[in-house]
């Protein structure tokens, strides 16, 4: 078992769960967050924290799309520790239809890191590791 992120993030991103993960196991893309499944210890103290819902156990059914996109873009975005500010229109996102078609394969940008716990010298090879990932874009 893992606790995932959905759709409901996207767009939204408000972080708020991110500093209470006790292995940090959120990573960062242009427009929402993922869990990494494997680093994850089931602990649940994340889910309560997003104002969206966005944080699911994957038993949960109907999830086996966001495990997929968790488990991949887990592997190639930049890890993430420390709150920031979610993007200005976040509040017209929450709760919309459709939004699966917003998603981004794109990673956070490395000036945003630069304010977080992420190793500098770690964060160009990650980036460019993410720019070659096939990924793929939900249905
Ligand atoms: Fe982190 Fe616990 Fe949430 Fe997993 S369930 S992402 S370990 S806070």
């Amino acid at each position: 078992m893992t606790y995932i992120v959905n759709e409901r993030c996207i767009k939204c991103k408000y972080m708020d769960y991110v500093e209470v993960c006790p292995v940090d196991c959120f990573y960062e893309g242009e427009n929402m967050l993922v869990i990494h499944p494997d680093e994850c210890i089931d602990c649940g103290v994340c889910e309560p924290e997003c104002p969206v819902d966005a944080i699911k156990p994957d038993t949960e059914s109907g999830l086996e799309q966001w495990l997929d996109i968790n488990t991949q873009y887990a592997a190639v975005w930049p890890n993430i520790t420390r709150k920031r500010e979610p993007p200005a229109d976040a509040k017209d996102w929450e709760g919309k239809p459709g939004k699966p078609n917003c998603f981004q394969r794109n990673p956070a940008s490395v000036i945003e890191h630069r304010t977080a716990r992420w190793p500098i010298s770690e964060g160009p090879l990650r980036l460019i590791a993410a720019l070659d990932c096939p990924g793929r874009r939900p249905d």
